[in-house]
């Protein structure tokens, strides 16, 4: 408490004596002064960058200063990358790298910036905004396994519409057991949303709901070779999974940003035009 009113007072009158005492005597104890100084990252649109970019190349998405900010930092830590604000499967790699060295390994070693991992690489050097905050891994909604923020995302979709939203399938299918569905629902944040209690408007406005709160959502069909159900994935989740050099989910966002179908053909999104909504995400969505 006494230094967060020493920062206070700081940043009130005595900022030029504070830069002064910083940059004569940058004592590893004396933080205070400098902390206010070091640029923002905002992690939930790096994430979203890293699910978009991988396949789409880089992408308007405002992440590009946030983007370089990890990237210098990476190449500070003596792993090779580009500091071009676009990431890419090169970013993904060397974030990688450096989950690794800090010894994760599985789905805590993805590529995707973790609090965790990203708290330790922006030590001295960056501040943290937006938080992506996935919460338990254990958590389930309506008994179906899913993580924290994953749950919080359906129960705000669920309130959109007048019918309620169960899952045919949650996440973290891997490390429980077989690869399911083509390794789509291996990892965080992924659903498959049950409809065959629904009529075919309701399947769309659970779409819709579902986009709505920043999930890149499809409704695949028989025609499509399907048994019905909505297809989910919580874009900016920081648990995607990502395996022998497969990134389906993360390009399955890059697909939905590029109004896409996801699967393997790719072909334009079914969605009747009534039922899109603007490309967003939870932490966006949520005000986080
Ligand atoms: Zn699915």
């Amino acid at each position: 408490m006494i230094r967060t009113i020493t920062s206070t007072a700081t940043a009130l009158g005595l900022a030029a004596t504070a830069f002064a005492t910083a940059h004569a005597a940058p004592a590893a104890g004396d933080a205070t002064a400098t902390t206010t100084a070091l640029p923002v990252v905002n992690m939930a649109l790096v994430e979203v960058a890293a699910d978009v970019e991988g396949k789409y190349g880089n992408q308007p998405l405002g992440d590009d200063a946030s983007t370089r900010l990890v990237q210098s930092a990476i190449r500070a830590k003596g792993i090779s990358t580009s500091v071009d604000g676009w990431y890419g499967r090169g970013t993904n790699s060397a974030y990688r790298t450096w989950q690794r060295k800090l010894g994760y390994s599985g789905i805590d070693a993805n590529g995707l910036p973790g609090p965790g991992s990203l708290g330790k690489l922006g030590a001295n050097r960056f501040t943290i905004a937006h938080k992506v905050d996935i919460g338990s891994r254990h958590d389930n909604y309506r008994g179906v396994r899913v993580n924290t923020r994953t749950k919080k995302m359906l129960a705000a979709a669920d309130a959109k519409v007048p019918f309620a939203i169960y899952l045919s399938q949650g996440s973290y299918r891997y490390p429980n057991g077989a690869s399911a569905s083509a390794g789509t629902h291996d990892g965080g944040g992924v659903v498959d949303i049950s409809v065959g209690n629904m009529t075919t408007t309701q399947r769309w406005q659970a779409v819709k709901a579902l986009r709505q709160v920043g999930f890149a959502a499809w409704y695949r069909t028989s025609a499509q070779g399907f048994t019905p159900h909505v297809h989910a994935v919580a874009i900016g989740d920081t648990d995607l999974w990502q395996a022998n050099g497969l990134y389906t989910n993360r390009d399955q966002v890059g697909d939905y940003y590029k109004g896409r179908t996801g699967l393997a053909s790719n072909g334009p999104d079914n969605t009747p035009s009534s039922y899109r909504v603007a490309f967003t995400w939870w932490e966006r969505y949520a005000g986080l």
